[in-house]
């Protein structure tokens, strides 16, 4: 097997293990963000039961201000039916039409903020009902999450093995060059010879398209020796098919 043949193997586990870790990032990433929108969700909750308390709070003021408004306006009344005088019913009437006054502002402070609590508490239904349907999904991402890890697990460690044995056969330096353009290009690290037209020897890198000499593809052909894309340096090979297609004119 040529060096080059030996690293498509290398490059071929590499390609299916980014391939099963996307799946799961995949999946990953729609589990955090279901999470993040729930965190959303549960801290408007957080604030408009705080609203809501402090409000019911000022209504409960509110409602004692007007009891006692209220005693005392009784309070004035029985102390009028029994007034002695004109002079000490009428203090006590202007006294008593002052608490009423100031029972009707009151009253009217308390109804207008139980309407607010009206609309909070729609507000806490609705955000109750908002929680309730992420949590599921974060569930339904959770539960899917997991069971692609538990799908793809195996597979990964087989692959992990498989690389390992591979790897094995490559030389030091071709070894260290692929690694390098692993790293920097990913999967733009190897890419096949593509035939533009066989007849007029035109080939063509299939990473970055540009033309390829005549003597890339011979190497390549007779001995699989390592051969580099003259621009972009990734990595060439000969797809099988490419090879079985090329094969009887170069013999010829
Ligand atoms: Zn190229």
């Amino acid at each position: 097997m040529s060096v080059t043949e030996k690293l498509l193997r290398v490059y071929r586990v590499d390609r299916q293990l980014a391939g099963l870790k996307g799946r799961l990032s995949g999946a990953q990433r729609f589990l955090d963000h279901q999470i993040q929108l729930l965190h959303g969700i549960e801290s408007r909750q957080t604030e408009t039961n705080q609203k809501f308390k402090k409000l019911q709070a000022e209504v409960g003021d509110r409602e004692s201000e007007i009891a006692r408004l209220d005693e005392r306006i009784t309070l004035l009344r029985e102390r009028m039916n029994s007034a002695n005088t004109n002079k000490e019913y009428k203090a006590f009437l202007t006294e008593m039409n002052t608490h009423k006054a100031e029972r009707g502002h009151v009253e009217e402070d308390a109804l207008e903020r139980m309407a607010r609590l009206d609309d909070l508490k729609a507000e806490l239904a609705t955000l109750d009902n908002e929680q309730a349907e992420r949590d599921r999904m974060r569930q339904v991402a959770e539960h899917d999450r997991d069971e692609r890890r538990a799908s793809v697990q195996d597979r990964l460690n087989e692959l992990e093995a498989e690389r390992l044995e591979v790897v094995k056969g490559v030389p030091g330096d071709a070894l260290a060059m692929y690694e390098h353009l692993h790293a920097e290009r990913d999967e733009e690290a190897m890419a096949p010879v593509q035939i533009q037209d066989r007849k007029r020897h035109e080939y063509n890198c299939g990473s970055c398209m540009i033309a390829l000499p005549i003597e890339s593809v011979s190497a390549l052909l007779s001995h699989g020796g390592l051969t580099t894309c003259v621009s972009c340096g990734c990595i060439l090979y000969l797809e099988s098919e490419t090879a079985a297609a090329l094969l009887p004119t170069e013999k010829r």
